[in-house]
């Protein structure tokens, strides 16, 4: 499935450090392949994967400490974008009674994503719904709407035998007004094909409700269809919005994807089953996580940033009640650092690092110091790290080359881990960790 496959792409991505402009591509690659699988429109494809490769190589993502899960989250982003963003709601501010018209397909479930809108309408927004079926095609149209009315408990236009379409819209109207009621639910006819007359039946029945809400209801296990039946829709009426149904089957996402992107029009609501209360609002976020396959994928990643760190900070922890702390140790607080955000979030973080950040704060440090820190440890060999008064005049002119820095920058670097390696030692005389709280609580 889609999910499987954009997970396993992300996975490697995720286990790995430096990642590089052709990993990147190659991610990408199979992202193409896995949402064209998924019967991701084409067009939106490749508009996808343009936009996030240019993010996902751009020069501070792959050189940050965890490049994969930035890249995992861009791709996370551009998919919530391309499904809408945020959440779209219903919009109902409209003189009563306010017209929401069904439209789609035959079988798309548009006569039960009727009954079960009238039934969030009615218990979650108290409002008075009345539902009409139009459809004068199928014999038992009508009397299925009735039945799901009553289950309910929203009324019903009565039905009479052998009038149109528009005819039962003018009375449907009529009867909404003299009951006082808020929304009325039009259930219109559908085709197996989307033809003109179903077209120009529609457009009829809009012209007399003049609906606030035009919802198209397409089948999301119907894949590149049903991109093709919206497509056909949007160009003769105005939709607003977009009910996908039947998510609870394993629907490929496909749809979900490109529906947006191909109408410009929101998914307003999604059908998760066929009981009534079975639909939900269209929440970009959450179906973005479920086809990455990884369920809330941002918080995921801030989990496995804050799991990282915590078994850092345990060897570092270790390291520190011996009294050590090389540069090493230090490289690996100011990774943290970044990882955090930067200085601003500091203070919540390893005991020791209060007093470094006041120092740094004092001297004027910003985030990119950081990064040049890091560089300069980098610079240093593998001895120079473990045992830094190694660092004479000559290789502290060689760190300062190797990390395009100054020699007072080395310095300075030199100073902070000084100061700090000293209160690990003065850590080490009052009992290990133990002492810590009473010198940094
Ligand atoms: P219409 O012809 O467009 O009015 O479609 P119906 O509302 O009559 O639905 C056709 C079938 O699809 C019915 O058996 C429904 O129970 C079923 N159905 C509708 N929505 C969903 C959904 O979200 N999930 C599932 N599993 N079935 C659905
Ligand atoms: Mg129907």
């Amino acid at each position: 499935s889609l999910s499987d496959r954009l997970g396993g792409v992300f996975d490697r991505l995720r286990g790995r450090g430096a990642l590089s402009e052709d990993d990147v591509r190659g991610a990408m690659r199979e992202v193409r392949i896995a949402l064209l699988e998924a019967d991701v429109a084409l067009p939106v494809v490749r508009r996808f994967v343009d936009n996030v490769t240019e993010l996902a190589i751009g020069q501070s993502v792959l050189r940050s400490v965890t490049p994969g899960q930035q890249v995992v989250k861009i791709v996370n982003d551009a998919l919530v974008e391309m499904l809408g963003g945020g959440t779209a709601e219903l919009d109902l501010v409209a003189t009563p009674p306010v017209v929401i018209m069904m439209v789609g397909l035959q079988g798309s479930g548009k006569t039960t994503s009727t009954a079960k809108i009238a039934k969030l309408l009615k218990e979650k927004h108290g409002k008075k719904v009345m539902m009409a079926s139009l459809d004068v095609n199928r014999p038992a149209a009508q009397e299925q709407l009735k039945v799901l009315g009553e289950q309910v408990g929203v009324a019903t236009l009565p039905i009479i035998v052998g009038q149109l379409p528009v005819e039962i819209a003018t009375r449907a109207l009529n009867a909404a007004k003299l009951q006082a009621v808020d929304v009325l639910m039009l259930d219109t006819a559908g085709r197996l094909h989307v033809d003109q007359a179903l077209m120009d039946e529609m457009k009829a029945v809009s012209a007399i409700s003049v609906p606030k809400e035009t919802l198209l209801v397409v089948d999301a296990l119907t894949g590149q269809d049903a991109v093709n039946v919206a497509q056909s829709f949007s160009g003769e009426v105005d939709l607003t919005g977009i009910v996908l149904t039947r998510m609870d089957g394993d629907a490929r996402g496909g749809a979900a994807l490109s529906m947006r992107a191909v109408t410009g029009k929101p998914i307003k609501f999604a059908g998760t089953g066929e009981k009534l209360d079975a639909i939900e609002p269209f929440h970009p976020e959450r179906v973005a996580g479920r086809i990455l396959g990884m369920g809330d994928i941002v918080s995921m990643v801030e989990k496995a940033a804050a799991t990282i760190q915590v078994e850092d900070a345990e060897k570092l922890a270790a390291r520190m009640s011996k009294g050590q702390f090389d540069m090493n140790d230090l490289r690996t607080q100011l990774r943290q650092m970044q990882n955090m955000g930067g200085l601003g979030a500091l203070a919540g973080m390893m005991p020791g690092m209060k007093k470094a950040k006041a120092a740094m704060a004092q001297s004027g440090m910003d985030d990119r110091v950081l990064l040049r820190m890091d560089a300069i440890i980098g610079s240093m060999t593998v001895k120079e790290r473990e045992k830094p008064e190694l660092l004479n005049a000559k290789r502290k002119i060689r760190v300062a080359k190797g990390s395009g820095t100054q020699v007072q920058d080395v310095n300075k670097l030199l100073k902070m881990h000084q100061e700090m390696a000293k209160a690990m030692k003065q850590i080490k005389k009052m009992g290990g960790l133990k002492g810590l709280g009473a010198l940094f609580g």
